[in-house]
């Protein structure tokens, strides 16, 4: 079966997660500090926080911005339960905006709407969670200002998008966001197994994620000096989301083949789009503002009727497609808050009509 997205790993990357094996440190040595300078550099963020997964740095990242009960978040409807669920770890409320029929995104004119009504009916949200789907980057910008007019945070989940960019822009430089995280699973862009980075340029944030990624704990140079070299304190409620240092070596590994991913992806994207040529199917869009990463090329059947039946004979004929994705309010866990079908009509019909067609560099 060729699956829909797979890693690619080479010798280079091999020897690198050898070399921490022989090393003195497993965890906790130089190779997580050269993987965030690394990530720093591609990206321009201040700060970036290396962690054991997306969802462990989307969690940090809400802590970071005190999300707590009686909080509300929201995140788009088309996205991986992991950008809701951030929220719900720390016991807010979670909403869905609807997206954008071409771009696959949050729609920002209904964004809009939602806020105003929100701002009427005294519910806006603490944080929103716009998601680069399938690495096009969304309308970070536009986002950005509603979100300062309304007095939202934003998270960026760039799960799908390292090596995007827009306007010239790298996802990840937190220019229009407080906080940007992504994701090194291996189906994603480059890999460390499992893993994530949070970024920031806000000095503050990055020291409260900091904190929260290893218990909470604090160890300065001022402690030890006045109460001895053993000295720590915890000063909040932390967790273990530390990333180890094989996983970091694999990840600076990768990270130097970025570049040559994003052109490989994008080639491949090219490739389907001009064979899909005359057909009746809805191909995604390439932006004009900017690279997408192509994490995924999905495209939109004609009809949702048939969607079943070709999916299973692309999977009958070794072919891995998948659906990106099920509207996360149609999840149980979320359906029993109340969530109706039908709550986020665009990402309904994108998902009723999707297929996602393998898409990787190999
Ligand atoms: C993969 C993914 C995540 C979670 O990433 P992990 O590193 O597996 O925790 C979060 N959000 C989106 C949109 C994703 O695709």
């Amino acid at each position: 079966m060729i699956p829909y997205g797979h890693q690619d790993i080479s010798k280079t990357d091999i020897d690198a997660v050898v070399e921490v094996l022989r090393s003195e440190f497993l965890t906790q040595g130089p190779a997580v500090p050269r993987f965030e300078k690394g990530i720093r550099e591609l990206t321009g963020a201040a700060y970036a926080l290396a962690v054991n997964s997306a969802t462990s740095a989307l969690h940090i990242a809400c802590l970071a911005l005190d999300v707590s009960p009686g909080d509300i978040v929201w995140t788009v409807a088309n996205t991986f339960v992991a950008s809701a669920n951030c929220a719900l770890y720390c016991g807010a409320k979670i909403d869905f905006v609807d997206i954008d029929l071409q771009t696959y995104n949050i729609c920002p004119k209904k964004l809009e709407e939602k806020l105003l009504s929100a701002q009427r009916s005294g519910t806006l949200p603490k944080v929103l969670i716009p998601v680069h789907f399938a690495g096009r980057p969304a309308p970070q910008q536009e986002i950005w200002q509603l979100a300062q007019k309304y007095g939202v945070r934003i998270i960026e989940d760039a799960s799908h998008a390292i090596g995007a960019v827009r306007h010239q822009e790298a996802v990840g430089s937190c220019r229009w966001s407080d906080i940007t995280v992504f994701s090194f699973h291996p189906v994603k862009i480059i890999t460390t197994g499992e893993g994530g980075m949070a970024l920031t340029n806000d000095t503050q944030l990055a020291e409260k994620m900091d904190r929260i990624r290893c218990h909470g704990i604090e160890k300065t140079a001022a402690l030890e000096k006045s109460k001895g070299a053993w000295y720590y304190q915890q000063v909040a409620l932390g967790y273990n989301y530390r990333m180890s240092d094989i996983h970091a070596a694999l990840g600076c590994s990768q990270l130097g083949r970025l570049a040559r991913y994003i052109e490989k992806r994008n080639q491949l994207a090219q490739k389907y789009t001009k064979a899909f040529a005359g057909c009746s199917l809805q191909c995604p869009g390439f932006p004009e503002d900017g690279i997408s990463s192509w994490h995924l090329y999905v495209i939109q059947l004609a009809e949702a009727g048939k969607r079943r039946a070709i999916f299973t004979h692309l999977r009958t004929m070794g072919i891995g497609v998948h659906v990106h994705y099920i509207p996360v309010y149609h999840q149980p866990w979320f359906q029993q808050m109340g969530f109706q079908k039908g709550y986020c009509p665009a990402a309904e019909t994108y998902y009723s009509r999707a297929l996602t067609l393998p898409l990787f560099p190999a």
